[in-house]
């Protein structure tokens, strides 16, 4: 029996989770494992100083007042007795892009599946507004049909985002490198009522370096972007470079 472990970081009750829950129950038996409130932008986090209670909403949903990451950890061998089949998380709300994916918790969740040795797909909706979760939950379902009949390359997860558009809207699915974000300063100075400074991260526009296979450069044409992201951070030219350029200092 296929087994499906859906997470996010938006929260179990978030639209782009349900979306998902409803496409993928055509593939196999899912089980949703998801943080009880929005954990957007906890990253890889793991919850190490209290402890972590599931609660069952019904069904095979479990909210866990953790991450995205305790989720994942908690559902496989604790919650879902077998391993399961797939992770996927999502569908966020809102692109995770270029170095945007460092700060994600969707894609963290993936991260942790991939850990895990479980093909793992993060999908996130890019745009802005009202979501439209049902595109981008059909392109996570091909997707998993796929990853489940072929499997993906050890130590590798899919980062897919969907244009925020109708089905018929999408131009098509590229595959496509990690883009790069302009620094666009989006940090508001903020006083408190007792005039202290604060700062308030986030907002703005975020603006992308040209590159015509990047990720942003997809989704701004309206095409799926699927990015394989490896686990391995090592840059294997630059270590062959500090071996050379480097060698004095050994
Ligand atoms: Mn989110």
């Amino acid at each position: 029996m296929t087994t499906i472990l859906v997470t996010n970081d938006d929260g179990v009750n978030a639209p782009g989770l349900k979306a998902l829950y409803t496409a993928l129950k055509e593939l196999g038996k899912v089980i949703v494992v998801a943080p009880e409130r929005e954990q957007s932008a906890s990253s890889h986090s793991l919850t190490m100083h209290r402890p972590l209670r599931p609660i069952s909403m019904g069904g095979d949903i479990y909210a866990v007042n953790g991450t995205p990451t305790d989720c994942v950890t908690i559902a496989v061998g604790k919650i879902i007795e077998e391993t399961p089949s797939l992770v996927v998380s999502g569908v966020n709300n809102g692109g995770n892009l270029g170095d945007d994916v460092t700060y994600s918790g969707t894609v963290s969740a993936a991260i942790e599946g991939t850990i895990l040795g479980i093909p793992s797909l993060a999908v996130s909706v890019a745009g802005e507004g009202n979501f439209n979760f049902e595109t981008a939950s059909f392109y996570a379902s091909r997707v998993s049909e796929r990853i489940l009949k072929k499997g993906l390359p050890k130590g590798v997860l899919l980062n897919m985002n969907v244009p925020n558009v109708e089905y018929d809207k999408i131009c098509g699915v590229k595959f496509t490198v990690q883009g790069k974000r302009v620094y666009d300063g989006s940090i508001s100075e903020t006083f408190d009522p007792w005039g202290r400074k604060h700062y308030w991260i986030g907002g703005g526009t975020p603006v992308w370096e040209a590159g015509d296979n990047t990720d942003f450069h997809a989704v701004e044409r309206g095409f799926v972007s699927i990015t394989p992201v490896r686990l391995d951070l090592t840059d294997y030219g630059a270590l062959n470079y500090l071996k050379t350029e480097w060698r004095d200092f050994l």
